[in-house]
């Protein structure tokens, strides 16, 4: 089997565009559509051209693009089947256990509400990538907008079960930002301490951050890190369960 190509660019104020290119077939996915023209120029740069939207989610800065790109290409737009009504153009629905292709390759999906009623995240095992919108972020998660924390954790947890050494691939860059609230939960993880570094000396070259891996944000991102007992201690919700010390995680970084 070749390899699946990903090509990251970013786009918007700190949004990334990914197209997704099986080189034996000549298929391409844009996962989302963030900004037209940005999505246009790399598809031109590529040499690819559009045969499939992967949608995360209906927020704008995710699905605003499809119509447009639908009008310019003819592609066939894939999308959340709870929120089929938001997704402007939608032609297939999906949700929890199907999967859908990209020539050979199999992306499974995963309803992961929270951030938004009907987001979903699409995992390719055989190419170890998983492409997670605005649920999980590296060092971060997805502020909640229309769930519960309940949720969001049971979403995060099918995030959890795939493979350690997974890119996790999420839609914005926000990582800097996440840092320091992580630092401030958990202030002597010395993972952590030793990320933030290198991140501060990523974004000082103006380098992404993005993608992360699984195995890293186990380690370091607070959201995953209900049942450390230095992040519990920090936020004074010792032994509790994972959905309270999350919750409280969260509800924290919202006032961070
Ligand atoms: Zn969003
Ligand atoms: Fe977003």
């Amino acid at each position: 089997m070749t390899t699946l190509q990903v090509h990251q660019f970013p786009c918007l104020d700190d949004n990334y565009g990914y197209l997704v290119h099986d080189p034996a077939s000549g298929l391409t996915a844009t996962i989302d559509t963030p900004d037209v023209s940005a999505i246009s120029n790399a598809l031109k740069e590529k040499h690819w051209s559009l045969d499939f939207i992967f949608n995360t989610h209906h927020h704008d800065d995710h699905a605003g693009g499809n119509l447009e790109l639908k009008e310019k290409t003819g592609c066939t737009i894939v999308g959340p089947r709870a929120d089929a009504d938001r997704i402007p153009g939608i032609d297939q629905q999906v949700g929890e256990g199907d999967s859908v292709m990209l020539g050979d390759w199999k992306f499974n999906v995963h309803d992961t509400p929270g951030h938004t009623r009907g987001h979903i995240v699409y995992h390719c095992a055989n190419a170890g990538v998983g492409f997670v919108g605005d649920t999980l972020f590296a060092l971060g998660c997805g502020r909640l907008f229309e769930g519960t924390p309940q949720q969001m954790w049971t979403s995060l947890e099918k995030i959890l079960a795939w493979p350690d050494d997974t890119l996790i691939y999420c839609a914005h860059e926000y990582t800097q930002a996440n840092a320091r609230f992580a630092l401030s939960v958990e202030p002597e993880n010395e993972d952590l301490l030793i990320r933030s570094k290198a991140i501060d000396a990523a974004r000082a070259k103006g380098l992404p951050t993005v993608p992360t891996t699984l195995s890293l944000e186990k380690k370091t991102n607070p959201f995953l890190r209900p049942t450390s007992l230095h992040l519990q201690q920090t936020i004074d919700r010792v032994g509790e369960n994972s959905v309270d010390v999350f919750a409280r995680t969260r509800e924290l970084k919202d006032h961070f």
